[in-house]
């Protein structure tokens, strides 16, 4: 996120901010060799290094980049990849696209307040992000992507689990599990400490571990992404990976049966641990629709 920060100062905010809270006229041109180049480049008073300028532009980013990736996907994957047929499935609810939409949106301010400490931090320097592919060579940046995916996915795994322990499941997870047959649109309607509990292994991982910055920010669109694809209720079975990975029609069984298929990206975490449920065509929800038609 220090890189979207960096690119939106250049671009937006530097602009934004100095038109918002411009710089003492007098300060500015104090300096007689200043004031001609002032005089086209207008500064802020709150230069790119103030805290409160930082945590203020971070949560307006963020704000605006999170509604943005989940409208555009969600709306693209419930166009073109939901089986709209689902919406009569007997335990669909009614008006569900819009509790969910209704859902996320209300999660989204308070995980964004959640994460900012994360952002700031990386903002300050504190993480393993990095510029240059030669400072850890190609080797790494390839096998930083699996490694990042599989260490990420065993966190979430955890985490998940333990959210459906029942000493917190109905405060924290029971918002999530209210879509028993979710459009794409329920992939953030969560409650939101669930929401920003299951995001903090992506987080943690760039202050453990060095990740080049602009993959960073590819792979958290891709994230985004990977989660509203598994929420399209499909049950597609038969391909040659549903073994190794957890696709659409195993989040579709967790949502259906609960304690099953807990993963993010890979089954292997589930397989390992004994909550592993293979997708069957005959487990398909779209078979109770045709049984009530
Ligand atoms: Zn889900
Ligand atoms: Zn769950």
């Amino acid at each position: 996120m220090d890189l979207v920060l960096h690119l939106a100062d250049d671009y937006l905010l530097d602009n934004a901010w100095a038109r918002l809270l411009p710089l003492n006229d007098n300060l500015v041109h104090s300096s007689a060799n200043f004031t001609s180049i002032m005089h086209h480049v207008q500064q802020s008073a709150w230069p790119r290094d103030y805290i409160p300028r930082q945590i203020i532009s971070l949560i307006v980013i963020n704000l605006v980049g999170v509604h943005f990736l989940y409208f555009l996907f969600a709306w693209l994957s419930y166009k073109f990849i939901f089986n709209h047929e689902m919406m009569r499935h007997p335990r669909f609810l009614e008006n569900q696209v819009k509790l969910e939409i209704q859902s996320s949106l209300q999660a989204f301010p308070v995980m964004t307040i959640l994460t900012l400490p994360w952002f700031q931090a990386e903002v300050m320097g504190y993480s393993q992000l990095y510029d240059n592919v030669e400072d850890y060579g190609w080797t790494y940046f390839v096998l930083s992507i699996p490694f990042f995916l599989i260490f990420t996915d065993y966190g979430i795994y955890w985490i998940h689990r333990l959210l459906h322990h029942p000493s917190v499941y109905k405060t924290l997870h029971k918002t999530h599990h209210k879509w028993i047959v979710p459009t794409p649109f329920a992939s953030h309607a969560f409650h939101p400490v669930d929401g920003y509990l299951q995001s903090v292994p992506y987080h943690l991982f760039v202050f453990l571990f060095p990740l080049h910055r602009w993959l960073y920010l590819g792979l958290f669109v891709f994230v985004n992404f990977w989660t509203i694809i598994i929420h399209d209720s499909d049950m597609i079975t038969g391909h040659a990976l549903e073994t190794m990975i957890n696709g659409p029609a195993h989040h579709t069984l967790h949502h259906l049966y609960f304690t099953v298929n807990y993963g993010q990206y890979f089954t292997w975490a589930d397989r390992v641990s004994g909550s592993y449920r293979q997708p069957e065509s005959s487990l398909d929800p779209m078979l109770d629709i045709k049984k009530k038609s």
